[in-house]
């Protein structure tokens, strides 16, 4: 009898337990609504400091003694990035610590997860500092055309984070450690060798710390490149399932999706300040902020620039979601033709139904999905199989 993908597909996703998918689709739909809840609470946050006046009161002192915009614009903007942070903190509690624990995919302790956020705080406040002084330099030496040098910047400041990351960022957070000997890593370093990555770049880390999810990764460029895979992963999947995941994430790498993205979020920087540009004065207004706030190149009007480029990556949520869909199936794609076990893959895409349901409509994984539906990478995976089985 032939091998019919459909029907082994159906099996694949009749095997899920109907308590996981009743959680999964509880998770996942309930994040659809923090979307639109987040904007608003960004609104507020904008609102609250806005009619304080606190960065108006700061920039002036900051500029008393001699004006130096540049060092008061980061004064201002690490401020307000420590400031929203503080005032956000119970919402980002109940989505980030909260949901992920009430849904049984993390086991991190309330302290220590805050005390990694402090981490990424204060990594925010330095770097989104620097970010912002340059940005504000760039508005007030090309006020018309800020929007455009603007964009090139976020996109070098992008490259530059994805440089550096695997080495100063991501060690503050997780142990890195060398990949045990074995067949997992035997498996590993064969895939490796294809995509140029050397064998003492394959590394486990303790990603159980945050998450309770099998998951990997690679990262760096230019030949700094590193395959990292979650302890979770090594303890629970099976050696088909390491190479299907480790497969996918090797495609990534291989196919350039890094800087494929930094030229993807370059543009879509351009576009929020563009949009920016012609929105701000409007914007302003909307907040009651136009007495305190002089123009487009005073750093007190920050919180409300942020909101505008909020709206506009809330509007293009279905844009962006799309973009990563799409590398997502060419990393499918890949771990298929180079692992070349589409088993592995489907058992180990039916693992991350416990925090991504199955099976959304087509129009619901256009607009919130940024991974194809499970049921749909597991077909993909079984046509795959059935040609390759003659
Ligand atoms: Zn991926």
């Amino acid at each position: 009898m032939a091998f019919d993908p459909a029907a082994a597909t159906a099996a694949y996703i009749a095997s899920i337990p109907p308590d996981v998918q009743a959680r999964s689709i509880a998770y996942t739909e309930g994040g659809y609504w923090l979307l639109p809840l987040g904007l608003i609470v960004t609104g507020v946050v904008t609102w609250i400091i806005v009619r304080w006046g606190i960065l108006a009161k700061l920039r002036d002192r900051a500029q008393k003694s001699k004006p130096r915009p540049s060092s008061a614009a980061f004064q201002v903007a690490a401020t307000y990035i420590g400031l929203s942070a503080l005032i956000t903190l119970p919402w980002t509690i109940y989505t980030d610590w909260w949901r992920p624990h009430h849904y049984g995919l993390s086991k991190q302790p309330l302290g220590d997860w805050l005390g990694q956020g402090m981490i990424g705080l204060v990594l925010n406040v330095l770097i989104g500092g620097l970010f912002f002084m340059g940005l504000y330099w760039l508005i007030r030496r090309l006020p018309r055309l800020w929007w455009l040098a603007g964009a090139g910047m976020a996109g070098a400041g992008i490259l530059l984070m994805l440089l550096i990351a695997p080495v100063f960022i991501e060690p503050l957070f997780n142990k890195y450690e060398p990949f045990p000997k074995g067949p997992a890593r035997d498996a590993i370093v064969a895939l490796a060798k294809d995509a140029g990555v050397p064998e003492d770049r394959i590394f486990v880390f303790n990603g159980s710390r945050q998450r309770d999810v099998v998951t990997a990764n690679v990262s760096g460029a230019f030949g700094s490149a590193r395959i990292a895979v979650s302890d979770i992963a090594v303890d629970r999947a099976s050696l088909p399932e390491v190479r299907a995941v480790v497969g996918h994430e090797i495609g990534h790498y291989k196919l350039g999706h890094s800087l494929r993205s930094v030229l993807f979020f370059s543009a879509m920087a351009l576009l929020a300040f563009w949009a920016t540009h012609r929105l701000f004065q409007p914007a302003l207004r909307w907040f009651g902020a136009q007495d305190q706030v002089q123009g487009l190149a005073d750093p007190a009007g920050l919180p409300v620039l942020l909101f505008v480029v909020s709206v506009f990556g809330f509007l293009a949520t279905p844009l962006l979601n799309s973009y990563i869909r799409i590398g997502e199936v060419e990393a499918d794609q890949y771990s298929l033709d180079h692992a070349r076990d589409p088993d592995g893959l489907s058992t180990a895409l039916l693992k991350a139904v416990e925090y991504r349901k199955a099976s959304p409509g087509r129009l619901e994984e256009i607009i919130f999905h940024d991974h194809p539906g499970v049921e749909n990478r597991v077909r993909m995976a079984m046509e795959w199989k059935a040609r390759h089985q003659k």
